[in-house]
């Protein structure tokens, strides 16, 4: 039962019964829940000592019974108390993660939770005011309800793992449920960096946490083959066998999908539509300007968008063109790194940073140009993926100080191409990591309203809302980015649009899979796509068929 009791002042508590999010934009006061709303076990009150966290250190964010107090006001049990309170957050969202959080359930425990090597930082943490803001465009707080599922719960438990808690199962699991997305940066008026403190945490959680056994094995075999382009292509035949003989509607109706591990169904469920002719497109070494050479730009090709969706990428190599860049994809590229970045994998992210700046560097380029929404975040935190290497800190700063987003590239440049018209009503959906991750909002709406006769709309509810995709969130946790996409996908309906554009391979996946879910397909572009279109004269159906 949800209690409508709520503190003096505050507001409603999260809505994970009724869905709405309300205003993605921080609110006067920020939507808490409130003691035993959910379900919950009744918090119990902290004082200074308890619960293993002891006297929190001088200088290292408030006192104990103050950060106590607000995770108490915030619904949280103690972190020692979390067991009970995990799963039972409300009913809906339990559906999905109860069977999910159980999984995780392998009783590894190492105390204390962080290791010398760049625990989060503690200054970082003291940054967070505890204010409250973040929560209500917090996707794990909306869904479950619970604070330790949210930016401040986190930043809290962060705290307590650093001050000698132990990481446990529990603990663990709070941290493997954020989807990274940060929103949270977005809402926090206090300028957290929470981006830091959850990357220092998952490689923690990596290095140190004992996965149980199937999970480690099916992590290993997404970063095995994910990454890997020349793993990856062998696959196209068999997928293109199965789409081609239509076996997915035939397994469906005799009910084999159903009957497959939920993570497996995920990943049967974003495998992409590979039409030949997406697969036969290719993006030249070099690609010359059109009309005067006003920059030299390198683009990354990447691993799973190079495979899947290299009509993208060709894309992206005419728009530059067009534009009057010199493009070079030079071919002995791989991946970025951010698949491994964004999953704590430091060692591996490390690796790909270091090939891909070398892969760079030597060509001279005025910037480096991208169009995978996670790969550009990545990218541009290489200086701090490594800061530590005395041979790249300073390669990899410079580096990263020439990555741009496509659409931000083109826009600082100055669009010269003509524009065709393109008649067609599009909405565009802000992925997390260009939008939260790197700011850029206004590059892809500007190039898209620049397009004569083409009417742009926006996801008017819940925008900020992730739409559960989050790098490899929808194939380890499906029970949560199911809910978000389709929670995603009738938002994006309620545009009314033809087509959704959006700037990540990953999103693009997730929302083509919730809406085929609802049985409401819907086309699909990047928005480099559309202004490719528009620029080479295309009809306005080449982008709907
Ligand atoms: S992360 Fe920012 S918005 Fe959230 S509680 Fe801390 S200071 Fe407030
Ligand atoms: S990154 Fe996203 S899911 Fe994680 S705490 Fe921030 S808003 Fe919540």
């Amino acid at each position: 039962m949800k209690s409508e009791q709520h503190s003096p002042g505050q507001p409603s508590p999260p809505p994970h019964a009724d869905w709405s999010l309300g205003s993605a934009e921080p609110t006067a006061q920020p939507a808490l829940p409130t003691a035993g709303e959910g379900g919950k076990q009744q918090p119990s009150p902290p004082t200074a000592g308890e619960g293993g966290s002891g006297g929190m250190s001088p200088g290292v964010g408030p006192e104990p019974a103050h950060v106590g107090a607000i995770a108490a006001a915030g619904g949280a049990t103690r972190p020692r108390d979390l067991a009970q309170g995990v799963g039972v957050a409300g009913a809906a969202a339990e559906a999905t993660v109860g069977a999910g959080r159980g999984f995780h359930e392998s009783g590894s425990r190492v105390a204390p939770a962080f290791d010398e090597r760049h625990p989060p930082a503690a200054e970082l943490i003291a940054d967070c005011v505890h204010c409250g803001f973040c929560l209500p465009s917090c996707h794990t707080y909306v869904l479950f309800g619970e604070e330790m599922d949210s930016p401040r719960g986190r930043i809290y438990l962060m705290k307590e793992g650093l001050e000698g808690m132990a990481l446990d199962d529990t603990m663990a699991r709070h941290f493997d449920l954020c989807l990274g997305c940060m929103a949270c940066m977005t809402a926090c008026p206090s300028g957290v960096q929470y981006d830091k403190l959850i990357e220092a945490t998952r490689q923690q959680v990596e290095r140190r946490y004992v996965r149980p056994l199937p999970d480690r094995l099916f992590r290993g075999l997404v970063f095995a083959l994910f990454p890997y382009p020349a793993r990856l292509r062998p696959l196209l035949a068999p997928l293109r066998l199965y789409q081609g003989l239509r076996l997915r509607p035939l397994l469906a109706r005799a009910g084999v999908l159903r009957r497959l591990p939920a993570r497996l169904q995920a990943m049967e469920s974003l495998m992409p539509d590979l039409p030949d002719r997406i697969a036969r497109a290719t993006v030249p070494p070099r690609t010359a300007p059109v009309g005067d050479k006003r920059a030299r730009v390198g683009i990354l090709t990447g691993c799973v968008q190079r495979v899947f969706f290299p009509g993208v990428n060709a894309a992206t190599a005419r728009v530059l063109a067009a534009e009057g860049c010199e493009v070079i994809a030079p071919p002995g590229q791989g991946c970025c790194g951010a698949l491994s970045l964004h999953a704590g994998r430091e060692a591996e992210a490390q690796a790909f940073a270091r090939r891909t700046i070398d892969t760079f560097e030597r060509l001279r380029l005025d910037n480096v140009v991208v169009n995978a929404a996670g790969c550009g975040s990545a990218m541009k935190e290489y200086g701090h993926l490594l800061r530590d290497d005395p041979a790249y800190a300073e390669r990899a700063r410079r580096f990263s100080a020439k990555v741009r987003d496509v659409s931000e590239f083109v826009q600082g440049l100055g669009p010269v191409a003509p524009r065709h018209p393109l008649a067609l009503t599009a909405v565009y959906h802000d992925a997390c990591h260009l939008a939260h991750a790197q700011g850029v909002r206004k590059p892809p709406r500007q190039q898209l309203t620049a397009i004569p006769e083409l009417r742009l709309k926006e996801v008017a509810r819940e925008a900020n809302l992730c739409c559960g995709s989050a790098g490899i969130y929808n194939m380890v946790e499906p029970g949560p980015a199911n809910e978000l996409g389709e929670r995603k996908a009738h938002n994006v309906l309620a545009a009314g649009a033809q087509l959704l554009v959006t700037a990540n391979p990953g999103c693009l996946l997730q929302i083509r899979a919730a809406l085929e879910r609802l049985g409401q397909p819907l086309p699909m572009a990047h928005p480099i796509e559309v202004v490719d279109a528009s620029i080479r004269g295309l009809p306005a159906e080449s982008l709907l068929s």
